[in-house]
């Protein structure tokens, strides 16, 4: 079993030996002498097993967990077990834990001939599924891509997708757990890992999922198998020295050295440590230590996701699960003719530790005190009119503070349109004669009724009438004697 050991944690001489994982593309030519070299079984029956629900599969990001290298006495015995503790580790790491209501779980289960991968350096072959095999050293699993256009004869990735697709087309994280002893993964588009007896499992499935879901690169500082190909858009790699090009300097504490010295006094601060991507130099990462570098600490503690790649994962679960769960009136439009009251909810989608605000607005312009989830309209508040209602639900974590695409906040929007019977007095006018007239206009198809009081008590009716083209002129007389009256329009009905 071989072990890599970090040399460049100098601050850190005692610090034991550790396992590492490499992600993520791999030897196009290898991978097809493998393919050529190994069985190629056709698409078998396959069954979806439900691990955990949390809501609508199409409001959560959905881990599926595919077998390989199960045959048919260990896939009834153990993978159903072994899938769900992979979930269950996985989601009992941070960030993961405080969004564990954001995920679904499910597994799919599908036969290999033969249990165990591909060992070629110990020409070790076995007749799996999906084909799975250690490449060039241990540790590091892949599949071979797929190479036929025609799924019935689909390889590797192939029949993954093949199986994603039928199963659940809205997977957000593939995971191929492999049925070998020998611990190890991979981490592209689809995380791959084995072992599910080991120690290290839980981390390494971590570890893993880190690539496929956060796009994450490797933190390693010593020269080790990274395939991915070099890019620059992985959120915690970099090879900038100028503090306002390094992409997460929001994290980056004033006055902190950059590069940032690799000493304990900077444990814990996100800055700008020299290694990562498996060179000693040249790129840098945002934290002295970190999942994607270490597995554990000195200690034998299993190391966190640095701040850094936290926020990258919750941005990458907040994209797949989105803040508002649901919302009502399911309509987006509505018009309104009564002076009924009209209910409207959001359901926020709340994480584990802390809730989501809500704000409603109107016309854009934020409703004080309006900040619960279900909000009251009240149509005899508003002139007749067309309105824009919104709420907005915002995830305020500290865990993220880089969010260009708010995909931390939701918006949902109705159209509201009011339109109430009514009609109002204005334009009044005095006439000659001691008479005057005023106007009567808006809405009332039944007609109105004029009527007159002294005191605003007993009131006389004087006109009964109808609105034509909206309006209607009043004209009264014989106000000789009285020193005040008062008009009122009433709405037949
Ligand atoms: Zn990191």
């Amino acid at each position: 079993m071989q072990v890599w050991q970090n040399e460049l944690n100098a601050w850190a001489p005692a610090r034991r030996t550790r396992w590492s994982a490499v992600p993520c593309y791999f030897s196009a030519a290898l991978v097809l002498l493998l393919a050529l070299a190994g069985p190629r079984p056709s698409l078998a029956q396959a069954t979806l097993h439900t691990i955990l629900t949390n809501g609508p599969s199409s409001n959560r990001l959905n881990v599926v967990v595919l077998s390989e290298a199960y045959n048919s006495t260990d896939l009834t015995a153990k993978f159903l077990t072994d899938a769900t503790n992979a979930v269950n580790n996985l989601l009992s790491y941070q960030p993961y834990q405080e969004y564990r209501s954001y995920f679904n779980a499910y597994a799919i289960s599908v036969v290999s001939a033969q249990s165990g991968a591909d060992h070629p350096a110990y020409s070790t072959f076995k007749n799996t599924y999906f084909n799975s095999s250690f490449d060039l050293v241990d540790y590091i699993i892949t599949i071979p891509p797929n190479t036929q256009q025609n799924t019935l004869y689909a390889d590797g990735q192939g029949k993954v997708d093949a199986l994603l697709q039928s199963l659940m087309p809205q997977c957000g994280l593939p995971i191929l757990l492999v049925n070998d002893p020998t611990g190890g993964g991979s981490g592209g588009p689809l995380c791959i890992i084995s072992s599910a007896d080991t120690s290290s499992f839980p981390e390494i499935t971590v570890h893993e999922s880190g690539h496929t879901l956060g796009g994450l690169g490797d933190e390693y500082g010593y020269a080790y198998a990274d395939l991915a190909a070099v890019t620059n858009q992985q959120p915690n790699t970099t090879q900038t020295t100028n503090l306002l090009s390094i992409k997460w300097n929001a994290w980056i504490p004033a006055n902190t050295p950059i590069p940032t010295p690799q000493s304990n006094q900077y444990a814990g601060v996100v800055g700008l440590f020299q290694g990562a991507r498996s060179s000693s130099n040249g790129w840098y990462r945002p934290q002295l230590d970190c999942l994607m570098r270490n597995l554990d600490d000195q200690f034998g503690v299993p190391l966190p996701f640095c701040k850094v790649c936290s926020e990258a994962l919750v941005k990458a679960i907040c994209q797949k699960a989105r803040p508002i769960d649901a919302f009502s009136p399911a309509t987006n439009s509505l018009f309104l003719t009564t002076t009924q009251a009209v209910a409207f909810s959001v359901a926020p989608l709340q994480p584990a530790t802390h809730h989501l605000s809500v704000q409603w607005f109107t016309n854009g312009v934020a409703v004080p005190g309006a900040t619960n989830a279900t909000h009251n309209l009240l149509p005899q508040n508003f002139p007749n009119g067309t309105y824009t209602l919104q709420a907005q639900v915002r995830d305020l974590t500290p865990l993220v503070r880089n969010d260009p695409s708010n995909l931390l906040s939701a918006t949902v929007s109705w159209s509201v349109n009011i339109s109430l019977r009514q009609v109002t007095i204005d334009s009044a006018h005095w006439l000659s004669g001691g008479q005057f007239y005023f106007r009567l206009s808006g809405g009332a198809p039944h007609g109105f009724v004029v009527q007159a009081s002294t005191n605003l008590t007993s009131w006389t009716s004087l006109s009964t009438n109808n609105l034509v083209n909206g309006q209607f002129y009043f004209t009264n007389s014989g106000l000789a004697n009285l020193s005040r009256r008062f008009y009122r329009a009433l709405l037949l009905p």
